[in-house]
């Protein structure tokens, strides 16, 4: 056995998983839905054999192409936030767009409390690194597009929910139109170091717009895929 396995041994062990947990509840992260899909998901599937033993610590971590799997805490807010807009009667979301596929941890998460996850990513060696993590852990309702997530993907919108693990340095415009009536977006705003992850609230028309503090994500690049 070793650590690709599902289970995990060592430092990616049910008990060191279970750490990262506590220290997410400490942080503030209070939604059950949350912390048992955070608990279940091998996030050491997500990264590189070197790099597997340090999946559950609360760091973002390379994963090829200059890019990061973003860190837990972040993952935990982003998906907190949006789950607002959930069915009440099913505490699910219906249709989510996720900008910046990367390896495909957040579309895992979202996966697992949503009905249906779009995934836009613009580097495909990054999306096959995703669509082959998402086979392995049976992950079937996520649909992953190459493309310019700057303009979402209008083909399938309204969405109830949109998360961005890539900072533009002012609110694209598409991603708040194709939010539906009481959808939430929340994405990181702002160059380089200061960024500020906002949650967008739409109600039928309107956007609330809420601040949820300082973080540090990846830019938001427009322009053709790279192949
Ligand atoms: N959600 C990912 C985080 C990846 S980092 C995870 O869980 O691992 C952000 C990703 O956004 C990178 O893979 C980057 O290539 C991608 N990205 C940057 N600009 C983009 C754009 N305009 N459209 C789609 N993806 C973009």
């Amino acid at each position: 056995m070793n650590n690709r396995d599902l289970t995990g041994i060592g430092m990616t062990s049910q008990r060191t998983r279970e750490r990262l947990i506590g220290r997410l509840m400490d942080r503030g992260i209070s939604d059950w839905r949350v912390l048992d899909v955070m608990r279940t998901t091998p996030r050491h599937l997500f990264l590189d054999e070197a790099l597997a033993h340090r999946a559950y610590e609360d760091v973002a971590l390379p994963i090829g192409q200059g890019q990061t799997i973003s860190q837990p805490y972040v993952v935990a807010l982003m998906t907190q936030a949006v789950l607002q807009s959930a069915d009440p009667s099913t505490g699910r979301l219906g249709k989510v767009l996720d900008v910046g596929t990367g390896c495909g941890y957040q579309a895992a998460i979202l996966a697992q409390l949503a009905e249906e996850v779009i995934s836009v990513e613009r580097i495909r060696s990054l999306q096959e690194k995703a669509r082959r993590h998402l086979a392995a852990l049976k992950i079937r309702n996520v649909r992953l597009r190459l493309d310019d997530g700057t303009l979402g993907y209008s083909g399938e919108a309204p969405y109830d929910a949109i998360v961005s693990a890539a900072a533009p340095p002012a609110l694209p415009q598409a991603l708040c139109e194709q939010l539906a009536d009481n959808g939430r977006l929340v994405i990181p705003i702002g160059d380089g170091e200061g960024q500020t992850l906002e949650l967008i609230h739409r109600k039928e028309d309107s956007f609330h717009r809420e601040s949820l503090g300082m973080v540090r994500f990846v830019p938001l690049r427009r322009g053709p895929v790279e192949r």
